[in-house]
């Protein structure tokens, strides 16, 4: 998406540990009008899905995933990162590794808002070695619901997440793909069949 694109070569600042911050207006300070158009070719790209859920992680995803559910009229669930108990019997819970924070974040989602007859939309603000999209796919499952597909602002697909999900045939849109970036020279270089 041209328009994302511009917007990180713009905004975007690449630090060290391959990271990239776009806190200006992605996942800190949010401009909600810009992230709209996010939202909206979001609910393009799969607008031939039964969508009734969005499901996203705290913290960063929340913002892009609640404007983006404004355009398909879903409400909005997002798992939280828990340091109570993973026995906890109406909770699905799982395991994320961050590879930002190199931890394992324990992760839950209250069985009272996901269950088998959910068409879920999964939504982030990243994706890069995959982690937190197969922890979140693996609580749908757990729920019996159904990935109806994975919407990701930006995809570093240097990490490989983003291709590992899609030999497994998941129906995964990225508005912009990242190949290569270099903190010392500032270059970021886009897929460009995307
Ligand atoms: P993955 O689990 O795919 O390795 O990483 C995705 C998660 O890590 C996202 O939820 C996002 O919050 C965080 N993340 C990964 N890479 C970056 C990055 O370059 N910048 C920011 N701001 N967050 C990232």
């Amino acid at each position: 998406m041209e328009l994302l694109e511009e917007k990180i070569l713009k905004d975007g600042v690449i630090k060290s540990g391959n990271v990239l911050k776009v806190d200006s207006f992605l996942n800190h300070q949010i401009d909600v009008p810009f992230i709209a158009e996010l939202g909206k070719e979001f609910k393009r790209q799969f607008a031939d899905r039964p969508i009734n859920k969005i499901l996203t992680i705290e913290a960063s995803g929340i913002g892009i995933a609640s404007i983006a559910a404004m355009f398909f009229e879903v409400p909005v669930v997002f798992a939280k990162k828990s340091s109570g108990s993973n026995m906890d019997k109406d909770v699905y819970f799982t395991q994320i590794y961050s590879s930002t924070h190199s931890k394992n974040n324990d992760v839950v989602v209250s069985k009272k808002y996901l269950n088998k007859n959910d068409h879920v939309l999964i939504i982030d603000d990243f994706l890069a070695n995959g982690c937190a999209l197969e922890g979140l796919m693996d609580i749908v499952r757990q729920a019996g619901g159904i990935v109806e597909g994975i919407g990701v602002a930006i995809e570093k697909g240097f990490q490989g997440g983003g291709d590992k999900l899609r030999q497994m045939g998941v129906n995964l849109h990225s508005l912009a793909i990242i190949d290569k970036m270099d903190a010392v020279s500032g270059t970021i270089q886009f897929r460009k069949e995307n």
